[in-house]
């Protein structure tokens, strides 16, 4: 028991002291903390609102009723289910849901920033119980829509996805909606890493597009760990009991009993983002990815993309000669957090790419804006320099004590 909370408080100071720059990870609001860890995590409550297998779930049905509304009226859809345990649990429900095992599928690979539930080969249950087929990038780094269209047409897959989780640049998802309609395929769009910024209103939106949408609740948005489930008009339309099969794939197909904790968390993390105030928290993401990016590129990083749209930024580091894992530690000695990461078409293997990932969430999150960023491309140019990186570590702390976090 101390030794837990002796290490709870040095990862605390860790959090504190470090720029936090895993474009996946943020920190949740105090008060969804606090939600998590209250005496909601002792219900069980199987089932949906008002259709329990246990007693005792007046208040659980509310706070979960409060959850469902508020993410049909920011997603723009006519049906959410806020059960998932997490977004990898999500997808795999989706996939219950409107799949057959042994049904094709096609997403986006891995190394062209695609997520391991996308149909990554063998070693996920995307890849074993289902004929994955994956796209990939252009060589600029773009998606490639035509072999997207081209894989479609050969394979006619029943379901294609649209997500990222290392792709610098906006989905549009319309073309998507385009290539799915055109083969008759189900279009799922996850938007785990940029649902902050599409519900901001500075990311296309999938819901006229796709059929289904999954999202995480613990990245841009805030919130607890956990994940959303929405089936769009355009999902009900194809399958008026499309949303009951969502439903019936997260309970009692994939899941048991939900975790109310999580879903209070998630209703009020679904409150803050209807703010003006969080409106402008997402600009800073994206303003401060941009000016990030730009004085990267001044100091020679070479950017997949030569740039960014959103909230992240992958750094192809070939002309730097350091791998991704290597530049990745000396960071962190230098109180700088990213993680190394494969490039499109990576020559290197996954345990030791040619890549970094780094993300503006969380330092927007402390109130960190472009002059902070001028100051950190400069920091991370230094590191790849081999500067002195305990120096480094005292500038960072500084400017995290300027900019404190709960
Ligand atoms: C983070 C993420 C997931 C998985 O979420 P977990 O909560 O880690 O299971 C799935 N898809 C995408 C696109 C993600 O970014």
């Amino acid at each position: 028991m101390d030794e837990i909370k002796r290490l709870i408080s040095l990862e605390t100071k860790r959090q504190k002291e470090t720029l936090m720059m895993i474009p996946s990870e943020n920190y949740a609001y105090p008060e969804v903390r606090a939600t998590v860890g209250s005496v909601l995590m002792h219900k069980y409550s199987e089932g949906y609102p008002h259709k329990r297998y246990y007693q005792g779930n007046k208040y659980i049905d509310e706070i979960e009723e409060i959850a469902i509304e508020s993410a049909k009226k920011l997603f723009k859809t006519p049906h959410a289910n806020v059960q998932p345990y997490s977004g990898s649990p999500a997808n795999a429900a989706v996939y219950m849901a409107l799949l057959d095992p042994g049904d094709i599928i096609l997403g986006m690979s891995l190394n062209a920033g695609g997520h391991l539930t996308h149909g990554h080969p063998k070693i996920t249950f995307s890849g074993k119980y289902f004929n994955s087929i994956q796209y990939g990038v252009d060589k600029n780094g773009y998606i490639d829509f035509s072999e997207v269209e081209r894989l479609a047409k050969k394979h006619k897959p029943k379901l294609i996805i649209a997500g990222l989780t290392a792709y610098p640049r906006q989905i549009d998802f319309e073309k998507f909606s385009e290539i799915s309609e055109s083969v008759g395929a189900y279009l799922m769009a996850d938007i785990s890493h940029i649902s902050g910024l599409v519900v901001a209103g500075i990311h296309p939106d999938p819901s006229k597009f796709a059929h289904v949408i999954t999202t995480t609740t613990h990245k841009i948005l805030r919130g607890p760990r956990g994940a959303i489930i929405m089936v769009t008009n355009k999902g009900l339309e194809k399958d008026l009991e499309m949303g009951k099969k969502i439903d019936r794939a997260v309970f009692p197909g994939l899941q048991g009993g939900p975790h109310d904790n999580t879903t209070a968390g998630i209703a009020i993390a679904l409150r803050f983002a209807q703010s003006e105030n969080y409106k402008t928290y997402a600009k800073e993401v994206v303003n401060n990815a941009k000016m990030l990016s730009e004085e990267l590129t001044k100091y020679g990083f070479d950017l997949v993309t030569n740039g960014t749209d959103n909230h992240l930024i992958l750094i192809d580091l070939r002309r730097k000669n350091i791998s991704g894992r290597e530049f990745a530690e000396r960071l962190e000695e230098a109180g700088v957090v990213v993680n190394y990461n494969a490039i499109p078409n990576d020559p290197n293997p996954p345990f030791n790419p040619s890549g970094i990932r780094l993300g503006t969430p969380a330092l927007a999150a402390r109130g960190m804006g472009e002059g902070e960023m001028k100051k950190i491309a400069k920091w991370i140019s230094e590191v790849s320099e081999r500067k002195d990186r305990e120096k480094i570590a005292m500038e960072v702390k500084k400017l995290c004590e300027e900019f404190p976090i709960d």
